[in-house]
């Protein structure tokens, strides 16, 4: 069935869900998005992802040409529209028409689209062996240059570091800052157990301030877990008691294996399979 897409201030059929060619979004990668999941016909802490979407968009001076609440509307009516009850919805604001140079401000404003679909998941038996990972050479974009903070639609930083993943067939690769520490995945956050305490990097260390690493953090509190942010080192991955990753589309997943060191006992630990418990059940909670 063909899907209806918002474009703008409307659903349109998905045939008619048309960008130009000289959209700055295409030709620049100049504009913001946001990848969200339905549960249960629930959509996943929409809030928080439209706050974010505004806050990228404020950092590349990007208007977004509606309220909140009416882009919350948009996004229900689009989950509506195509029926989707367990799902993704890929939410997207680039900068619009401009001319063949760089200035943003003769653009003809912010386009919207938003679709809502099906979602291509890690198979089941991925989530239950753990996943192998490398160290990408690949260093994440500096804060100073663009802003790992900002969800944009320029990801050939990530993409250069998943192809390294992709060489080495491993899905996912670990990158790092420009001082060595321990940023994040290319689209997940990471986290670590060691001696009983949960550790993650602080985002300032050049990681998006994930919505699922966000929503992990407080279930682990709620069950009295200790969670530091903290600069992590190489060395504190390949040393690390049980190590995870969590994300929109991943959820949380457990890594058994680092440039062929294995972790713990090369399955994921328990602090990985309890908090992919209780993550799942607040994800579908009624
Ligand atoms: N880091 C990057 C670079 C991402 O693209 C994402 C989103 N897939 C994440 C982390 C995880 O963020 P979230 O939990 O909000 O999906």
């Amino acid at each position: 069935m063909a899907l209806k897409v918002w474009l703008d201030d409307k659903l349109v059929d998905e045939a008619d869900a048309k960008i130009s060619a000289f959209d700055h979004g295409v030709l620049y990668g100049d504009g913001v998005f946001e990848g969200i999941r339905v549960y249960n016909g629930r959509i996943f802490e929409l809030e928080a992802h439209i706050k974010r979407l505004y806050e990228s968009a404020k950092v590349i001076r990007l208007d977004v040409p509606m309220s909140k609440s009416k882009l919350i509307s948009a996004v229900e009516k689009t989950v509506e529209a195509n029926g989707v009850i367990d799902g993704y919805i890929r939410l997207v604001m680039t900068r619009g028409v401009g001319t063949l140079g760089l200035n943003p401000f003769i653009c003809e404003g912010g386009r919207l689209f938003i679709i809502a679909d099906n979602i291509q998941l890690y198979p089941e038996e991925l989530y239950e062996k753990g996943m192998k990972v490398i160290s990408a050479t690949t260093v994440r974009n500096h804060p100073l240059a663009l802003p790992p903070q900002v969800k944009s639609l320029n990801y050939l930083n990530s993409i250069l570091a998943k192809i390294e993943a992709l060489d080495n067939d491993v899905p996912e690769a670990i990158m790092y800052n420009h001082e060595g520490y321990v940023a994040e995945a290319t689209a997940d956050n990471v986290f670590i157990v060691k001696n009983g305490v949960i550790y993650t990097p602080p985002v300032e260390a050049g990681a998006l301030e994930g919505i699922t690493r966000g929503v992990v953090i407080k279930l682990a509190r709620e069950e009295k877990l200790e969670v530091v942010e903290k600069n992590l080192t190489r060395c504190d991955l390949y040393i690390c008691d049980e190590f995870f990753l969590t994300g929109t589309a991943a959820e949380v997943i457990g890594i058994v294996e680092i440039d062929g060191r294995v972790i713990g006992d090369g399955k994921p630990g328990p602090y990985t399979r309890l908090l992919r418990k209780k993550f799942f059940r607040y994800a579908h909670r009624k």
